[in-house]
């Protein structure tokens, strides 16, 4: 038996990365939300990808590269 979705990360609605319903969130340590108060531009320290319409986190990087794409999303705590 071939498991094809073995990889695929639901939520408990059911959608996967590529939904528009999974949005990516930025997640700054105490020290980014320090440098943000303060009118620095601080790189969150990880982005998250959370269902809108059920609140799950069906994924997470601290890639460089994605925290890069993603730093002026809204923050998950907003
Ligand atoms: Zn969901």
């Amino acid at each position: 038996m071939i498991n094809n979705l073995k990889n695929i990360t639901k939520c408990s609605c059911g959608h996967t990365i590529d939904d528009p319903m999974i949005v990516a969130k930025t997640k700054y340590s105490k020290w980014g939300w320090f440098l943000l108060s303060m009118a620095f531009s601080a790189m969150p320290k990880e982005v998250v990808f959370q269902c809108q319409q059920c609140g799950d986190i069906i994924d997470t990087s601290t890639d460089p590269d994605v925290l890069e794409k993603y730093r002026y999303n809204s923050d998950i705590s907003k």
